[in-house]
């Protein structure tokens, strides 16, 4: 096998050393210890990739199927999450306020507030439709980031599954 081999979780080459393999309780070559890099952005966003100490993907995919599981559940919560927001939009919002006001505030609901329609133009800061909407864009983009790395990593799984 050569000294480099492919990260099961971040895909990149990654050198491997003959060691005990917690997964297999054998000494087998595992990937080493490595920061986890995102493969867009190629920003380095984790000290420890999850795809160190376990086998390289040319030889198993363990880490990725359970990594897929756990997203997936992420994601699935966060859509829950998301579709409650919309459904019942909380009573209030407690949350750090923006200038010129400080501190934590809560914020009630208003009588007409409608999920359904977003206000054109910039929302008053501080206020429960600014916070909601805040709220409507950061699940959006949890949602969008999820559903991308879940493909990358869903092809990465099929890939290897499929026959050469
Ligand atoms: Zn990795």
């Amino acid at each position: 096998m050569p000294r480099y081999t492919t990260c099961q979780i971040c895909g990149r080459a990654i050198r491997t050393v003959k060691a005990d393999c917690a997964q297999t309780g054998k000494v087998e070559r595992i990937i080493i210890d490595h920061p986890y890099v995102d493969p867009r952005t190629g920003v380095q966003e984790e000290e420890r990739c999850l795809g160190s100490g376990w086998r390289p993907l040319e030889v198993a995919s363990d880490a990725l199927e359970r990594y897929v599981a756990k997203l997936e559940e992420a994601a699935m919560e966060l859509r829950r999450e998301f579709t409650a927001m919309h459904d019942r939009p909380p009573e209030e919002f407690t949350f750090r306020a923006q200038w010129p006001l400080r501190g934590e505030i809560a914020v009630a609901r208003p009588k007409r507030f409608d999920p359904k329609r977003k206000p054109d133009g910039v929302l008053k800061p501080n206020t429960y439709a600014h916070q909601f909407w805040d709220e409507d864009r950061r699940y959006r983009f949890g949602l969008a980031r999820a559903d991308a790395d879940l493909a990358v990593l869903n092809k990465r799984l099929a890939d290897r599954r499929a026959p050469a």
